[in-house]
């Protein structure tokens, strides 16, 4: 598998019940449906339509990025 800046990079999140942000990887975030808050324990819904956006914009930028580089490596 090619190396991607998806595999690094890290979206932030925030905790609709203590409002702190918990980071985790694109590439785990696009698999899943909701990811527990890292402070209070509670379930982040990823499908809402912000995040749904989010999630998907960022690994796309992800993908577009980690092929550009492939092509400067030689
Ligand atoms: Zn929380």
């Amino acid at each position: 598998m090619p190396f991607s800046t998806s595999d690094l990079t890290l979206l932030r999140l925030r905790c609709d019940s203590c409002r702190q942000y918990t980071e985790k990887l694109v590439t785990l975030l696009v698999r899943k449906d909701t990811i527990p808050c890292s402070f209070c324990g509670t379930q982040i819904n990823l499908k809402t339509p912000h995040n749904t956006v989010l999630i998907k914009q960022t690994a796309e930028a992800c993908a577009k990025i980690g092929e550009a580089l492939a092509q400067v490596v030689s």
